[in-house]
């Protein structure tokens, strides 16, 4: 089974992370790193990501329980900031595809944060 491990070389995200791989930073603290997705679904197109690196929601246990609240918790923030137009009228979509048959393809936990405007390009 994959282990929850600090960082690993061939993880796309972990070298996002390290800045060894450039990105388009939205946010970042000493836990948490949000960046652009490179292939926007829609007008707003954010991955929410642990600097750790745990490779789906499929390994989170109680021990991440503050982590994944503290990124769940700047959700709406950067919603906003970011262009997404308020609740209910507008809002927003949370996604966090997890293994082969949810579609995950990047094996580092990813929350996709989409909106803005519609119409968009999928979903
Ligand atoms: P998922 O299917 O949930 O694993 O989504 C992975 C997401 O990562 C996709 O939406 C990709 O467009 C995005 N992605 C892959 N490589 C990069 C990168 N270098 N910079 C930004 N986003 C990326
Ligand atoms: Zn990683």
């Amino acid at each position: 089974m994959t282990q929850v491990q600090q960082s690993q070389p061939n993880c796309i995200f972990c070298r996002i992370v390290a800045g060894q791989i450039p990105s388009k930073k939205a946010y970042e603290d000493e836990h948490i790193y949000v960046f652009h997705d490179i292939h926007p679904w829609a007008p707003v197109h954010l991955l929410l990501i642990p600097k750790l690196h745990i490779p789906s929601m499929a390994q989170v246990g109680p021990e991440h329980a503050g982590l994944l609240g503290r990124m769940m918790a700047l959700v709406p923030g950067l919603a906003e900031q970011h262009g997404c137009r308020p609740y209910p009228e507008g809002g927003f979509r949370l996604v966090c595809n997890t293994g082969a048959d949810g579609g995950q393809e990047v094996h580092h936990l990813h929350m996709h944060l989409i909106g803005g405007p519609r119409p968009w390009l999928k979903g």
